[in-house]
């Protein structure tokens, strides 16, 4: 599954009593996939906070995640094919040293028994399944549990971003094999760092006090947090073909063009507007409708294409995540693009009720996507 090997399928789950337990202390761990127990925890922080405020020797003030020189440590299972891992490793350093080395971030590389199950032997299988488990646990007791870490699903494709606030860092988990998509080696790492960088710049303790916009507060509205993460992830390889130089194939301008097209023809398709995929809420309606995918992922990622041809050019649009932090996602979005959210959305349908994608060979000079081939 092309583009959906590195959704991250929201199946994994923290017990959500852990969430109940982790206030008087403060909420330790959050994981934007389990927003449940994150909105638990979240209801429970004002009276946390009003300890800091009193400096209570034992609590300490809500942690921030650093934006710049951070540590990015890597993990794998035991015997974790080496040229794969270092193709991840040099796509996700090369991505860092443009945009940022945030968080600590800790990387989680797994190979799973299915992916070549009809050549596996049994005894390296057993050492796969062993070595996970071994790795489970460091996961949870990195997050601060003490748990073996069952919890956590790794089968193949399932893949995800996560954070920690107590002790604050950022995780991300891979699973794709190389047998089904290389590429995914450099665009899966791009796509999940792109969420460490909304999470470490996004972060405030105003954005996790309340929880009526969910998440939509802290890192933006889910069309934005996938559709960015889609689009940057796909531009940046564009952009670095010299990231693809072990690999047969890359991300031509054809094939980064036909991509964003077919987002558009989904979304399109789709007749459910970008606004319905906001909060978490909203994921899991569109989720019961089947429409996340096209909503969230593609329709975002067309939505985040107009934004990148209003500021200019890429490092504008990641210029950005800053301004988050500093004003909360919406009037930051009305700040750097200069038009407010309304507007956008409005301008957004009428573009997107006016053009016709193109698919079949390299879009003209009127395709709606045709500005993106020579903007750096
Ligand atoms: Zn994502």
């Amino acid at each position: 599954m092309a583009f959906d090997s590195w959704r991250e399928t929201p199946r994994l789950a923290q017990p959500s009593s852990s969430a109940n337990r982790m206030c008087p202390t403060r909420p330790k761990t959050m994981q934007p996939i389990n927003r449940r127990s994150a909105l638990i925890a979240s209801s429970l922080l004002p009276s946390c906070l009003s300890r800091v405020l009193a400096n209570t020797p034992e609590e300490k003030l809500p942690p921030k995640y650093l934006t710049s020189d951070a540590d990015i440590v890597f993990h794998s299972t035991l015997g974790y094919p080496k040229r794969w891992r270092q193709l991840y490793e040099k796509t996700l350093k090369h991505y860092a040293s443009t945009c940022g080395r945030v968080g600590p971030t800790h990387v989680f590389l797994i190979e799973n028994p299915d992916w070549d199950s009809e050549n596996i032997s049994e005894v390296r299988r057993k050492k796969l399944l062993n070595s996970q488990k071994q790795l489970k646990r460091e996961f949870a007791q990195l997050q601060g549990h003490n748990s073996d870490g069952r919890y956590l699903d790794w089968q193949t494709g399932n893949h995800w971003a996560g954070w920690s606030i107590d002790p604050a860092h950022l995780t991300i988990t891979m699973t794709m094999s190389p047998l089904r998509d290389s590429l995914q080696f450099v665009i899966g790492p791009i796509h999940e760092y792109t969420h460490a960088l909304q999470t470490a710049h996004g972060y405030a303790a105003e954005a996790i006090d309340g929880n009526q916009m969910g998440h939509s507060r802290w890192t933006g509205p889910a069309w934005w947090r996938e559709g960015s993460a889609v689009l940057i992830s796909y531009l940046y390889s564009y952009h670095h073909p010299e990231l693809f130089e072990t690999l047969q194939d890359n991300i031509s301008w054809s094939r980064f063009s036909h991509e964003m097209n077919r987002n558009m023809d989904l979304y399109r398709k789709s007749k459910t507007s970008i606004r319905t995929g906001v909060t978490h809420d909203d994921w899991q309606r569109l989720e019961k409708i089947d429409k996340v995918h096209p909503v969230v992922y593609a329709g975002g990622s067309v939505a985040c294409a107009m934004l990148l041809k209003r500021c200019g050019s890429f490092k504008q649009l990641m210029s950005f995540l800053p301004k988050v932090a500093q004003m909360g996602w919406e009037p930051a979005f009305e700040n750097h693009f200069e038009l407010t959210l309304e507007k956008f959305y409005r301008q957004f349908s009428e573009t997107v009720a006016r053009v016709s994608p193109e698919f079949e060979r390299v879009p003209t000079d009127q395709n709606w996507f045709a500005f993106l081939e020579r903007m750096k």
